[in-house]
């Protein structure tokens, strides 16, 4: 994955997790679906209540140059035309789903601008990743900040003058402050408290039998057709990059249960 494909999967996958990680059972899970008309193609991560992420963005070798502030431009990448679709599935009978139009592509504004105008709730949302040179991440991170309804506006306009002046998130983490100690920085001054803490990971739960649903879905037509001419089937997983292989015998029961 080149830098700036890294940072915008990065921003995406953070504010997934700290969305996630706010829902109330450990069976909800949460898509984010970032379609701009940039070169990146879509984003796409799914976060579970407890901290299992995973994601994909379309073209993950995309290289762009840096914008005029010096920074990998997630904006250009992704696009500032597009949508940005919130999918939360509580285990209801419909999941919620929310959707807003970009407005820069950068993520964090689109985030904000989602929280906005999707749930009334206004927000700051800070996202940030660093690329090494070898394309290793350096360090990446974020936080939102909502103030409840009753929140006096002095503290927020404090809070709002602190944002200001702080140093990006992704420079915080780089300097080796942890999350806890970023929030120390933030709100410090405001009787902080740490409720909770949940550790973030990589898991994909895809399958055999989750890959065999997708190949059934492509419709008898269209499998005999790869049948015939390619004689086998490879699907590959493109949250963890898991090879499956469909022989034609697996094909032709597939094609089967197609009909
Ligand atoms: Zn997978």
């Amino acid at each position: 994955m080149y830098p700036v494909a890294a940072a915008a999967l990065g921003r995406v996958l953070t504010v997934a997790g700290m969305m996630a990680t706010d829902m109330k059972s450990i069976d909800n899970v949460l898509s984010i679906i970032v379609k701009g008309d940039g070169p990146l193609g879509n984003i796409v991560c799914v976060a579970r209540q407890d901290g299992a992420l995973k994601g994909y963005v379309n073209n993950p070798q995309l290289d762009l140059p840096l914008n005029h502030k010096g920074k990998l431009d997630v904006g250009k990448a992704v696009g500032r035309t597009g949508t940005l679709t919130v999918i939360k599935d509580l285990g209801l009978k419909e999941p919620y789903v929310g959707q807003v139009n970009l407005v820069t592509g950068e993520i964090g504004d689109d985030m904000a601008n989602y929280y906005w105008i999707s749930e009334q709730q206004p927000s700051v949302v800070a996202l940030g990743v660093l690329v090494n040179p070898d394309l290793s991440v350096r360090a990446s991170g974020g936080y939102i900040i909502q103030p409840l309804p009753e929140a006096d506006e002095e503290i927020i306009g404090s809070i709002e003058k602190k944002i200001k002046e702080m140093p990006s998130v992704s420079s915080l983490i780089e300097q080796g402050h942890s999350p806890e100690g970023i929030l120390e920085i933030l709100l410090g001054n405001f009787d902080l408290k740490i409720l909770g803490r949940t550790p973030l990971s990589f898991h994909c739960d895809c399958n055999r039998e989750r890959l065999e649903q997708v190949v059934i879905s492509l419709g008898k037509e269209e499998l005999t057709n790869i049948m015939e001419t390619d004689g086998q089937a490879e699907l590959i997983c493109h949250y963890c990059n898991t090879k499956y292989y469909f022989s034609r015998e697996e094909l032709a029961s597939l094609i089967e249960k197609a009909e």
